[in-house]
């Protein structure tokens, strides 16, 4: 059964080119780039460097690929943090890849401040700011959330940081504004990426650091991505992570995904009690929505078995089975169990969200009248 795609902030499918080109790095120019006669794909990689920093509004020398967001993320919150008596600050909406390593900073004894969130998903940029002292090391707030689409101003609370806390460093998880938001990547120190959100493949990542910011390398060995991370480079992965963020450039249409997302939140604000989970600015790529008095993994068992995948919130807390960040914006649980998120991506159309639109109203339908 044919299938339409709407779970794109879980990951995207890869570009059919960007496949190809990974195909052939794999199979014929598969040398390893410390070897001294790798020219040609050293070349390369510092070609894909070169590209992705320029998309990032960072120099080539800034940017060290990692094997995914997480080890980004895990990178910074090991590496970054050097004195364990001052205070970390982190939004409560950051995706589980920073949540995580920041809880095992907290058992390790490191003081850790967490900024509430507003209802509209958004940081509580006026909490932050009083949550940042001179004691501060590192504050990290994610630019746009893979729950909600909520942006934060990455400028503004950067401002904050370097008033109030200026020995911090501040760090943001990109990896759901890449491309796909208007989001200023020049205001954070350190930023975490993804391939894979974009038309890219698994198992590509980047972190910036700035010129001028040190922390710690993460990974000792063979002295690759400056010495900083070390590991045989992921050239496949690379060459592909470049390539879709060119191709997705050229073939997303920004306008499409505004449409997109206007025509399935104007199905469901024509349902009673649905709470669209969205403020202002948030990103067109995502929509999350809490539909009260249903059970959102049935609707979204119903869905799929109508040709609809769609999300729960992010993967990772529907592992968990958990809502932390719906809780944070002062869902109830009730709300939260109705919770989905749909995300469009590059392989979406207006035909199938109106499709998707129409058999998600019919369902919520259905479902309430079975209660
Ligand atoms: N940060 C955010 C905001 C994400 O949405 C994701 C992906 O789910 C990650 C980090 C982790 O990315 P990766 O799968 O590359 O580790």
């Amino acid at each position: 059964m044919m299938r339409y795609f709407f779970d794109n902030a879980s990951t995207t499918k890869v570009f059919d080119e960007t496949a190809e080109l990974m195909k052939k790095m794999m199979t014929e120019d598969f040398y390893n780039p410390s070897a001294l006669y790798s020219h040609e794909i050293q070349n390369r990689i510092a070609k894909a460097r070169e590209f992705l920093a320029t998309k990032m509004g960072v120099r080539a020398s800034e940017l060290f690929f990692t094997s995914c967001a997480t080890e980004s993320n895990n990178w910074v919150f090991n590496c970054a943090v050097k004195n364990k008596n001052g205070n970390v600050v982190v939004g409560a909406g950051e995706h589980a890849s920073v949540y995580e390593p920041v809880m095992r900073l907290k058992s390790k004894g490191v003081e850790v401040r967490m900024a509430p969130l507003l209802k509209d998903g958004r940081v509580d940029a006026e909490q932050l700011k009083s949550l940042c002292d001179e004691n501060t090391t590192l504050v990290s707030v994610i630019a746009c959330s893979n729950e909600t689409g909520a942006i934060n101003d990455l400028p503004s609370i950067s401002e904050t940081v370097r008033r109030k806390s200026p020995g911090a460093l501040f760090h943001s998880d990109c990896v759901q504004a890449f491309l796909k938001t208007p989001s200023q990547f020049d205001a954070p120190d350190l930023m975490s990426f993804s391939a894979h959100k974009i038309g890219g493949p698994k198992g590509c990542g980047a972190l910036v650091i700035k010129k001028g910011v040190h922390i710690n390398s993460y990974m000792a060995g063979g002295g690759q991505e400056g010495n900083m991370r070390s590991g045989t480079e992921n050239c496949a992965g690379i060459i592909g992570f470049a390539s879709a963020a060119e191709m997705f450039d050229k073939v997303v249409d920004r306008a499409l995904i505004k449409s997109m997302k206007d025509t399935v939140v104007g199905s469901l604000r024509t349902i009673e009690n649905v709470i669209i989970n969205d403020s202002e600015n948030s990103s067109d790529f995502i929509l999350s929505a809490s539909i009260r008095g249903i059970k959102a993994e049935i609707l979204q068992h119903l869905l799929y078995d109508k040709g609809f995948v769609i999300g729960l919130g992010s993967a990772c807390s529907a592992k968990t089975g958990k809502n932390r960040i719906l809780k944070a914006m002062g869902r109830s649980d009730k709300d939260i169990e109705g919770s989905i998120r749909i995300s469009f991506g590059w392989e979406n159309d207006l035909r199938q969200a109106s499709e998707l639109a129409e058999a998600l109203k019919e369902t919520v339908v259905y479902l309430r009248g079975k209660m």
